[in-house]
């Protein structure tokens, strides 16, 4: 076994471990997520099914009532009257006979219409008819309406020559149908009460076998909870003080055996410019990429106030995450999509951090859309800011360096990042260019509420801007304070004049 595998194997698996646990995270936010939309709909089902069962009992009496209504309106048809009888037979043949009559009288405009050759695609015949359709509509209309007046005229006349012939008690009759109207009265009372009770009863089981699946739900729910808050809050308690953006606890990077970073600790206050210098070779870049996990750290926590107040263990996040809790990071060499327009750069940048992945930008879905949508005007305000709205349609290839440093700050602010860290933004600028960023960082700052971490070699710039400045030689802390203690700390002069 040679010595690279005995030190990558805990690197690796340490690293499969932070992976496992963000991986499960994930699975469980989805599974809280499923979990409580079921329960959520089970909860909305019951009323539904309380209305169905009662609509059911309605149905059923709806029933019960119109067999009542016919036997009764037989018995009363023993003792009513001659005219009466009449009247009512007359008016019950008249409502039958009118149902069959439309029906007839819509089959002869269709007739007409299609004799008009004017039919729509469902056979319907839509707007009016030609004038002389309509007058035979009128005729047909009489004739029918003439027609029907004799059949019900002849079928009362033969009802009531059947019914009234033999003997008729009335008052007997009447009492009959009187005592029956108050059983039928009684005995819907009875089928009402029943099906309610049956529909209770049933609603009672559903409701009970629901609830208690929903509780079940629930308490899943709260386990899940309770399990993700444990995979996320078991690496840490810690909660960092509210004005402390970034804490280095002991933190050491070894390559082998070189102590790139030995046992480095500094906090970086909310809100300030922040420098961290050294000479060459002095472990900066390192630093810089164990804070956004590109390396991970051989020991020592990076702790990190996101912009809900929540404190982060930044060991475990993938490198590819860190992006998420706020933290964006420029590299030495610029990176821009020379193929996109300077204002695209923007929005890709932005689409990153949003919802819509790799596949939307695929497909141009609507979620991308409406982002795109939301985020154009936002690009556009930052490019005016960073005085770089004529460039919006340009393609970064060719422009001066200072410009496209420009171009790479206006992209890191689309993010919304509430730390920003550079590594050497002034490398390869010249001493215009220089003083242009200083004041470009000091806008940033003043203008949008993020922290600043520079990493850099030239201490002019970090002199001229920072709040508070950490000073390292071979992985390990000189100096910190403000700017002027820095330049007076003699560790720092003679690191900086050891070294150059
Ligand atoms: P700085 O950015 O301050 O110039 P670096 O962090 O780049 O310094 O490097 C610090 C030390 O760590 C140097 O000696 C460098 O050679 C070493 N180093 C940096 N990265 C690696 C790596 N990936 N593998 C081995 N050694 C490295
Ligand atoms: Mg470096």
């Amino acid at each position: 076994m040679n010595s690279t595998t005995r030190l990558s194997r805990p690197r690796f698996g340490e690293r499969l471990k932070e992976q496992y646990y963000f991986f499960i995270r994930q699975i469980d936010e989805t599974r809280v997520e499923r979990l409580g939309i079921r329960a959520g709909m089970i909860e909305q089902y019951m009323p539904i099914r309380r209305e169905r069962l009662n609509s059911g009992i309605e149905k059923k009496l709806a029933l019960f009532d119109y067999a009542a209504e016919k036997e009764l309106s037989a018995l009363q048809d023993k003792f009513l009257p001659a005219e009466e009888l009449f009247k009512k037979k007359y008016a019950q043949k008249e409502d039958a006979l009118n149902k069959q009559y439309r029906l007839k009288f819509r089959e002869y405009r269709q007739k007409l219409r299609r004799a008009e050759g004017v039919v729509d695609a469902d056979n319907n015949l839509p707007g009016e008819l030609a004038p002389e359709s309509a007058k035979k509509v009128e005729v047909y209309e009489a004739e029918l309406e003439a027609e029907k007046k004799r059949i019900i005229q002849k079928a009362a006349d033969q009802f009531i020559k059947k019914e009234t012939s033999g003997d008729r008690d009335g008052a007997e009759a009447r009492s009959r149908w009187e005592e029956r109207k108050k059983e039928l009265a009684e005995e819907r009372d009875r089928l009402k009460k029943g099906l309610e009770a049956k529909a209770d009863a049933e609603y009672r089981i559903f409701a009970e076998h629901n609830e208690k699946r929903i509780a079940r739900i629930k308490e899943k729910l709260n386990a899940e909870r309770r399990k993700s808050e444990a995979v996320t809050t078991k690496s840490h308690t810690l909660v960092l003080p509210e004005d402390v953006a970034l804490r280095l606890d002991g933190l050491c990077m070894y390559f082998g055996g070189l102590k790139a970073v030995d046992g480095l600790s500094f906090d970086v206050k909310k809100g300030e410019i922040f420098g961290l210098i050294g000479p060459n070779g002095s472990g900066k870049t390192t630093v810089f990429n164990c804070i956004t996990q590109f390396y991970k750290p051989t020991s020592g926590e990076i702790w990190f106030n996101d912009r809900y107040g929540t404190t982060l263990r930044l060991n475990k996040y993938a490198v590819h995450n860190i992006i998420k809790t706020g933290i964006v990071r420029t590299f030495q060499n610029i990176e821009l999509v020379a193929e996109l327009t300077v204002l695209d750069n923007l929005l890709i940048a932005a689409h990153t951090q949003y919802h819509s992945g790799f596949i939307s930008h695929m497909f141009f879905t609507p979620t991308l859309k409406r982002e795109t949508e939301v985020l154009t005007p936002k690009a556009l305000g930052i490019l005016e800011e960073m005085k770089l709205l004529h460039l919006k349609d340009a393609y970064p290839v060719g422009m001066p360096y200072g410009v496209l440093k420009r171009i790479e700050l206006a992209r890191t602010l689309m993010a919304d990042a509430s730390l920003i860290i550079l590594d050497e933004p002034a490398a390869g600028l010249n001493e215009k260019e220089t003083e242009e960023l200083t004041e470009l960082l000091k806008q940033i700052s003043r203008e949008y509420e993020v922290t600043i971490f520079l990493v850099e070699h030239d201490m002019g710039l970090v002199m001229d801007i920072c709040n508070h400045i950490c000073a390292i030689s071979f992985g390990k802390k000189l100096a910190y304070g403000v700017p002027k203690e820095i330049q007076e700390s003699k560790d720092v002069q003679e690191a900086y004049l050891g070294v150059e």
